[in-house]
C-alpha cells in the first residue's frame, strides 16, 4: 500500500548536502593519527626514562667506586694507626679517588642530584693532605701524645665527612633510581587500561557513527518497502559517506514517486474508460430532449405560442446544464490530482460519486442503492482522492456482480468521531487465499488490460492518509464488503497528524 506525502516545500537534498562535510574516513584517519602521537608520546617518554636511569645507574656507579676507595683509604689509615703500615696504600685510595673525581666531574655536575661539590672536594683535599702529613712523621714521634692526636683527629674527621658526603649522594641517586624504574614499570600498566577505555570509546564511537545511520537506512527502506516515499531528512550534523546514499535514496524516492503518480493517473483514466460508456448513455437523452425541443421550435416556430416557445426555450437551456453537469463531474474526476484537505459534505461526495456509476451498473443491469445517514458531519479531507476510493470500491464491486446483482453504498456516523462508508456487493467474493493480498500494489485477479492491481492499494494510501482505515470482509461466491472508517473533528485532525509525523525519515 502507498502513502501520500504532501509536497515538500524546500529540496532535500539541499538539507542533506548543506551540511559541513566531516566524513568517516577523515575521523578514521584523525583517530589513528591521534592513537600513533599518543603512541609516540608515550613510547618516547619510556624511551627518555630509560636513557635517564641508565645515565643515572652510571652515576651512582661513579659515587660507589668514590666510596670505595676513601673507604679503602680508611681501612688503610687504620692499618697504619695500629701497625704503622700501608700508609702508601692509603694514599694512593685517596689519590685514586680524587682522580675519579676529577675524572667525571663535568658529567657528575649535569648528571647527578645537587651535591656539595666545594665542601666534598675541600674535606677530601684536607684528609689526603693529613694523610701526606702523616710521610715524614717517624714512628717515636708519632708515638709522642701530641703529633698522633693532632693528625688523627683530622684524618678521622675529613675521612667520616667524605665517606657519609659519598655514600648520602649513593643512597639518593639509587633511591632516584628505584622511583623512576618503580614509574617506567607502572606506565605499561597504564597505558594497558588507556587502551581499555580507547577500545571501549572507539566501539562507542563505531556503534553511534556507522551502526546508527545504517541502522536508519534499513528503517527507511523498510517504510519505503511500505510505500512511504517520504524523503529522507538529516539527522546529523555532518555529512559523510551516508549522506551520499542518502541522496540516491532521495532521487529514487522522487523517481518512484512520479512513476506512482503515472500509475495512479492511468488506473484513474481506466476507470474514466469504464464510466464513459455510461456518460455516453447518460448524455444521450438530454441531447436528444434539446434536439427534440430545437426541432419543434424550428418547425412549429409560427404556430406556438409565446409561452410555449419560453417553455421550450427553458427546457433545452435545463437538459444543456444537465449535460454539462454529468461532463463536469466527469472532468471533476479527471482532473490532474494535487492534495487539497478541505472541509467535505461526504453524504454529497457518495452521491456525486454513486452518479458517476450510476449509469454504468444500468448498462450492466446492476442496482446501486445508497443508504447514508442524513446530517453526517463534516470531515476534512480531499475531495478528488475520496472520491477515487470510493468510485474504485463500486467499480470493483460491478466488477463482481453478476446482471441482476445488487451494490449498497452506505454511510453512518459512529461513536469516537468515527464515520463509516460501507460498499457491499452480492458478487463473487474474495477466495480466502487471495485475501491478504488484495490491498498489495499491482496484485488483480482481473485479466490483463482489465486490471491494474493498484486499486485497493491506492486507496489504502489514500485512507491512511486521511488518519482512517480500510478493511475488508467477504464470503466467495457470497458478498464482498469494504468498510471506511474516517475520523472527523479533532480526532481527524489528531489523527492524519499522527498518520504523517513517523513517516518523517530521519538521518
Ligand atoms: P484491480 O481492480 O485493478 O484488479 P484492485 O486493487 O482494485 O485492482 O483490486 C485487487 C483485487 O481485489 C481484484 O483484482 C479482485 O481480485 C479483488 N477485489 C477487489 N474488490 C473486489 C470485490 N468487490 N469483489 C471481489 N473481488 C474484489
Amino acid at each position: 500500500m502507498w502513502f501520500f506525502n504532501s509536497t515538500p516545500t524546500h529540496d532535500e537534498r539541499d538539507d542533506l548536502l548543506g551540511r559541513p562535510s566531516f566524513n568517516f574516513r577523515l575521523q578514521i584517519i584523525l583517530g589513528f593519527f591521534t592513537f600513533f602521537i599518543l603512541s609516540v608520546v608515550i613510547t618516547i617518554g619510556a624511551m627518555l626514562t630509560i636513557s635517564r636511569i641508565e645515565r643515572k645507574i652510571e652515576t651512582v656507579s661513579t659515587w660507589e667506586r668514590f666510596l670505595y676507595n676513601i673507604e679503602q683509604a680508611r681501612r688503610w689509615e687504620k692499618n697504619y694507626f695500629l701497625y704503622g703500615t700501608n700508609l702508601d696504600d692509603a694514599l694512593e685510595s685517596t689519590a685514586n679517588a680524587q682522580a675519579i673525581l676529577n675524572e667525571n666531574l663535568h658529567y657528575l655536575e649535569q648528571m647527578s642530584i645537587p651535591w656539595p661539590k666545594e665542601e666534598l672536594m675541600r674535606d677530601l683535599a684536607l684528609y689526603q693532605s693529613s694523610l701526606k702529613m702523616l710521610a715524614p712523621i717517624s714512628l717515636q714521634e708519632f708515638n709522642t701524645a701530641d703529633g698522633r692526636m693532632a693528625v688523627e683527629a683530622d684524618l678521622r674527621r675529613y675521612g667520616a665527612q667524605v665517606v657519609t658526603e659519598a655514600a648520602a649522594l649513593a643512597a639518593k641517586e639509587h633511591e632516584l633510581i628505584a622511583k623512576w624504574l618503580n614509574i617506567v614499570q607502572k606506565v605499561p600498566v597504564y597505558f594497558l587500561i588507556f587502551l581499555f577505555f580507547l577500545m571501549i570509546y572507539v566501539a562507542r564511537f563505531l556503534s553511534l557513527r556507522f551502526m546508527q545511520p545504517l541502522k536508519q537506512l534499513v528503517q527507511h527502506t523498510q517504510r519505503i518497502a511500505k510505500g512511504d516515499f517520504t524523503p529522507v531528512k538529516p539527522a546529523r550534523k555532518y555529512r559523510d559517506e551516508f549522506t551520499t546514499v542518502e541522496v540516491a535514496i532521495n532521487r529514487m524516492l522522487r523517481e518512484l514517486e512520479s512513476r506512482q503518480n503515472s500509475l495512479i493517473e492511468s488506473h484513474k483514466l481506466r476507470a474514466v474508460g469504464i464510466l464513459t460508456a455510461g456518460v455516453a448513455h447518460e448524455l444521450n437523452n438530454p441531447l436528444n430532449n434539446i434536439m427534440l425541443s430545437a426541432h419543434s421550435l424550428l418547425e412549429e416556430y409560427d404556430e406556438l405560442s409565446k409561452d410555449e416557445h419560453t417553455e421550450m426555450i427553458t427546457d433545452i437551456i435545463q437538459e444543456t446544464d444537465r449535460s454539462r453537469a454529468i461532463v463536469h463531474n466527469l472532468l471533476d474526476f479527471t482532473r490532474e490530482n494535487k492534495s487539497v484537505m478541505q472541509p467535505l459534505d461526504l453524504s454529497l461526495l457518495l452521491n456525486e460519486t454513486a452518479k458517476l456509476a450510476f449509469n454504468q451498473a444500468r448498462v450492466r443491469g446492476v442496482a446501486i442503492q445508497l443508504d447514508i445517514e442524513p446530517e453526517l458531519p463534516a470531515i476534512r479531507g480531499d475531495r478528488q482522492q475520496l472520491k477515487q476510493v470510493f468510485l474504485n470500491l463500486v467499480l470493483n464491486a460491478l466488477d463482481a456482480v453478476n446482471k441482476g446483482g445488487r451494490i449498497q453504498l452506505k454511510a453512518r456516523k459512529q461513536p469516537n468521531h468515527r464515520i463509516i462508508v460501507e460498499v457491499e456487493d452480492n458478487g463473487c467474493g474474495i477466495p480466502p487465499e487471495v485475501l491478504p493480498n488484495i490491498f498489495d500494489p499491482f496484485f488483480t485477479t482481473k485479466p490483463v488490460g482489465k486490471g491494474t492491481g493498484l486499486g485497493l492499494s491506492v486507496s489504502h494510501g489514500i485512507i491512511s492518509n486521511h488518519g482512517g482505515r480500510i478493511e475488508v470482509a467477504s464470503e466467495q461466491g457470497r458478498y464482498s464488503r469494504f468498510t471506511v472508517t474516517l475520523p472527523w473533528g479533532a480526532t481527524q485532525t489528531a489523527a492524519t497528524s499522527d498518520q504523517r509525523q513517523p513517516q518523517e525519515g530521519a538521518s
